[in-house]
């Protein structure tokens, strides 16, 4: 299956509500896509994303460093193309220009492996179950009054979601305690309520919020400090009782390894784009697994659902929709739970009509 014409454009999609959190706000969803097409006539169609910038460097990245290095190479030898191009850019990795690309390739050539076998990609990639259990992190965002996060998480519940995520980080520890004892009490005891400060805290002052932020029985706090700091993860995680998840600003699975063996963190929140593509993903899913160690991957759902359903650890999916402009069919969600396509490929229904209109580069 010889790879005959590769390409990538961009789309821009404006958030589909505003979202801000304690270091950013979501811009835009800058959209990767590469488009394969082979000898056999099968077309693949990948993507990638940022939350605003660099998306036209990554674009660029591929149009200029990557993509002719995949005319002529059989489709099939996923492993073999991922190391190729990895190591074609070598200079710039391990980075998160590089990865993001390299997800985006991936992720076609997954498309294509899918439609190839005529499988659908969670049962291809492992198939462990046909659905996984979601939380909502839409009505949870920083900027969001304590009325609004109140009523948007007992909307969550009455959708039998199973779990609800706030932003935390406000300058004030104790808002932070009073938006998420007023969310406990309106959900009760049985729904996971977890948080997340986007890498906004230092040590010191994390491990502070942390003993603040206990009695309220937390399901895990995300991303308390930078990505960078391992150290300082690992003293966090022996000192509090609450779980810590990390992993989403983190872009090679050597890193995670790095996390995972130092104790540093007790959920994995891997991200298919960031990390380079479903290769790289399920390597870091299989090796959390070895550590005993859950996934619950960041953001894209309509990916992740069937990453998520194709391991054995995963927790959760994450709701957050940002790819209704550009699809034919939303996500299925049944009682709470994200189901797993079973069309053969990615399971992403994408409207081309829409991309090409909204095709900005
Ligand atoms: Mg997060």
């Amino acid at each position: 299956m010889k790879i005959t014409r590769a390409e990538a454009f961009l789309v821009d999609l404006e958030p589909e509500t505003p979202r801000q959190d304690a270091i950013q706000a979501f811009v835009k969803q800058e959209t990767i896509f590469v488009e394969l097409t082979t000898d056999e006539g099968l077309t693949g169609l990948g993507y990638s994303y940022t939350i605003g910038t660099g998306g036209r460097a990554v674009l660029a990245m591929l149009r200029e460093d990557l993509l002719h290095r995949l005319v002529g190479e059989d489709a099939r030898q996923v492993e073999a193309l991922w190391q190729k191009l990895f190591w074609a850019t070598h200079g710039t990795v391990v980075g998160a220009i590089t990865s993001l690309a390299l997800a985006a390739v991936d992720t076609a050539l997954w498309d294509l492996r899918c439609k190839a076998a005529g499988q659908p990609l969670w049962l291809l990639a492992g198939g462990a179950r046909p659905r996984i259990p979601l939380y909502d992190t839409e009505g949870g965002w920083l900027q969001l009054p304590i009325e609004e996060i109140v009523a948007g998480a007992k909307a969550s519940v009455a959708k039998g979601w199973r779990g609800i995520k706030i932003k935390v980080g406000k300058p004030d520890a104790y808002e932070d305690v009073e938006r998420l004892r007023a969310v406990r009490e309106a959900i009760g005891p049985h729904v996971d309520l977890m948080i997340d400060a986007n890498q906004s805290l230092t040590y010191a002052e994390a491990k502070r919020r942390a003993r603040l932020f206990e009695p309220l029985d937390l399901f895990w706090f995300e991303e308390p400090l930078p990505a960078e700091d391992l150290s300082g993860h690992v003293q966090l995680a022996s000192s509090t009782s609450l779980p810590i998840a990390v992993g989403e600003s983190i872009y090679s699975v050597s890193h995670f390894r790095e996390y995972l063996a130092a104790g540093a963190c007790g959920i994995v929140q891997v991200d298919v784009a960031r990390i380079g593509g479903i290769t790289p993903w399920l390597k870091t899913a299989h090796l959390a697994e070895a550590f005993n160690v859950k996934v619950a991957p960041h953001f894209l759902m309509e990916l992740h659902v069937s990453l998520a359903c194709a391991v054995p650890n995963a927790l959760y999916v994450e709701h957050i929709p940002q790819l209704r402009r550009l699809t034919m069919k939303e996500l299925e969600i049944v009682d709470g739970y994200a189901v797993a396509p079973m069309e053969p490929g990615l399971g992403i229904a994408w409207n081309r009509d829409a991309i090409e209109n909204l095709r900005a580069a």
